[in-house]
């Protein structure tokens, strides 16, 4: 079996963490392995297709693995057509067993999980990052194909991070580090400190690299709070309706730990908490280790601690 791996440079011009995790994935699959990088390192979607589309039709590969990185997510989809190859997405699992190749991935909102095979060649899976274990540096060696004749429809003036200011979704972060609506409600002293809350997020961001989640009451607030906490978009929000991270370890800070907000820790294993009330949801049984303590001075002293 021949497989093909599609890798692409991260901003800093080495290979993609994510990258890394699909060649891992390749490698637990065995059969004859070769790693190529077709693309540029500006993402330009007109010239990143054609070039795909060619890599994967030159290699005679059974089967194409690419990390779900959100360049790879735009383009390989078009490229795998113009390949006359099948496409799956969001792969959690690969095997190869009496069957052949076999991948896993989750439907309907993480709520069934699906084994599928096809007979169809070449077919590319496409691996949710986070989920594979990386292949050892040395273990492989990336070539790096010609660039693809074709005219770039669009020109790359410069990158803007998604959210304003900074980037605050970090999936290869170590910890996801989540807020709720209390950060927002009044406190003690019968006041709101939405400033001093939002400056002791973003300081415990800034010295720790966590990724930020957000439960859906604090990304829906409004005014005053809203203006505050400028860095959030709903495209924080961890739940039923949002994200389902995979960071191995969490913090919640101020947030209830309802339900529908804590269906989307299913993938994180060490889960920790800081709320005021000892009945919260995350006292249900959903955490492993709740503190009962005021979050603002929890993560003052913490951000102290943090300081170089
Ligand atoms: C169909 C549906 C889908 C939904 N999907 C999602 C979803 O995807 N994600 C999601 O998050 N929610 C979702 N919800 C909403 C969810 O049910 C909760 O309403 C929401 O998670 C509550 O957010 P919260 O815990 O931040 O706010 P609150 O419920 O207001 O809780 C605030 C918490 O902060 C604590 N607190 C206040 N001050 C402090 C302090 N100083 N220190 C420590 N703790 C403090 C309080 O004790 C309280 O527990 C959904 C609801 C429905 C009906």
């Amino acid at each position: 079996m021949k497989i093909l791996v599609l890798v692409h440079n991260g901003p800093d011009g080495k290979i993609a963490k994510a990258a890394l995790e699909a060649v891992g994935a390749a490698q637990s699959l065995g059969g004859e392995i070769s790693a190529v990088n077709p693309v540029g390192d500006v993402p330009l979607h007109s010239l990143d297709v054609p070039a795909l589309a060619t890599a994967i039709k030159s290699s005679g590969a059974d089967i194409v693995i690419a990390p779900g990185t959100s360049r790879f997510a735009r383009s390989l989809p078009a490229a795998a057509f113009r390949a006359g190859a099948e496409i799956d997405t969001h792969i959690t699992a690969v095997s190869n067993g009496p069957e052949g190749v076999t991948a896993q991935r989750w439907a309907y909102r993480q709520r069934i999980l699906c084994t599928i095979t096809r007979s169809a060649r070449p077919w590319v899976l496409m691996t949710d990052c986070g989920v594979f274990a990386p292949a050892e540096e040395g273990s492989f060696t990336v070539e790096n194909a010609a660039p693809v004749q074709a005219t770039a429809s669009s020109e790359c003036l410069g990158t803007q991070a998604a959210v304003a200011g900074e980037q605050t979704i970090r999936p290869d972060a170590e910890v996801l580090f989540v807020a709720g609506a209390g950060w927002t409600k009044k406190q003690a002293d019968g006041a709101t400190h939405p400033g001093e809350a939002a400056a002791l997020i973003k300081d415990f961001l800034a010295a720790s690299g966590a990724s930020l989640g957000s439960s859906k009451s604090l990304v829906e607030i409004g005014d005053e709070a809203k203006e505050a906490f400028g860095f959030m978009s709903h495209m924080n929000q961890v739940g039923q309706t949002g994200a389902t991270p995979r960071h191995k370890k969490g913090l919640s800070t101020c947030c209830h730990g309802e339900e529908p907000h804590v269906v989307g820790w299913r993938f994180i294993t060490e889960r920790r908490a800081v709320n005021i009330d000892a009945n919260c949801g995350w006292a249900q049984g959903k955490a492993d280790v709740l503190y009962v303590a005021d979050a603002f001075k929890v993560m003052s002293l913490v951000n102290g601690m943090l300081k170089p």
